[in-house]
């Protein structure tokens, strides 16, 4: 394996360690990657908790989300929601699906999550729903059909999340460290938008002022301050992915640098708006 895929399959480990420490997910959900020399594969890990996932766990997929070489482990019921997203929007280069508490409040009422402060704006102006009895009636509530994933796939439409009735959310992102940014400003806003709403109606922002400050969220030298800031907390906690190849004292540094920049980084930046 290049060494490149190696440290890519590292990061993709230090998303879902870094989401798992920030309270985004438990013991499920997962952060996947669109594979950064074929556009028609992606990484994802084994059947994991985030929050123990190493780079060796990461394996390859195809957009159909069948694993590339035949598998010796058990892999995520609902991988379908990855492979269903890369299919439908070019412009997606990363994943993740959880079931954050921030956000169920708003997937089991029904109520929309909308931007109330200025790092709330990176989810954009409106998140669809997706309520899987409406097309599929009585189930688990498990996305583990082909054809689950491509009508979750369909409410997504070209927002930056959707939000999964009774069940979580799937949010996207143009790379990696959008989408992790991306998904803990969103729980960020969901707990303000709720703590506010004792206060009195709650104002949002304006369209425009989503549209500049969620453009803004999006650069890289505020998505690289963030994934630093969260690598350091996820540091702190000791919980960094094994890596073995390198000294732990230059594990931060290593951790942060950008060497493999993802695919479509700098041409689809702000289109998943
Ligand atoms: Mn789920």
């Amino acid at each position: 394996m290049p060494t490149d895929l190696a440290d890519v399959r590292y990061q993709v480990a230090l998303a879902n360690r870094m989401l798992a420490n920030e309270g985004v997910l438990d013991a499920f959900g997962h952060v996947s990657m669109r594979h950064p020399a074929d556009p028609d594969r992606y990484l994802l890990s084994r059947s994991r908790s985030p929050g123990l996932i190493e780079a060796s766990d990461i394996l390859e997929f195809t957009l159909d989300s069948d694993p590339v070489e035949k598998p010796s482990v058990r892999l995520y019921a609902e991988r379908v929601i990855h492979g269903c997203i890369y299919q439908a929007r070019p412009d997606v280069t990363a994943v993740c699906h959880h079931h954050a508490p921030a956000v169920m409040p708003f997937c089991i009422a029904g109520v929309p999550i909308v931007p109330v402060f200025h790092l709330g704006a990176a989810g954009g102006e409106t998140l669809p729903f997706w309520n899987q009895r409406d097309e599929f009636g009585d189930t688990n509530l498990l996305v583990v059909k082909p054809e689950e994933g491509r009508s979750l796939a369909r409410a997504l439409g070209p927002h930056a999340a959707v939000l999964m009735n009774h069940h979580g959310a799937t949010v996207v992102g143009g790379d990696l460290r959008e989408l992790v940014s991306r998904a803990i400003f969103m729980c960020q806003n969901a707990e303000y938008q709720l703590r506010a709403q004792p206060l009195g109606k709650v104002p949002t922002l304006t369209p425009g002022e989503t549209r500049l400050a969620g453009t803004i969220n999006a650069m890289p030298n505020v998505t690289d301050r963030t994934w630093e800031y969260w690598t350091l907390r996820l540091d702190k906690a000791g919980g960094l992915p094994p890596r073995p190849s390198r000294p732990r004292a230059a594990s931060v540094k290593a951790a942060t640098s950008r060497k493999t920049p993802s695919r479509g980084q700098k041409k689809e930046r702000g289109r998943t708006r």
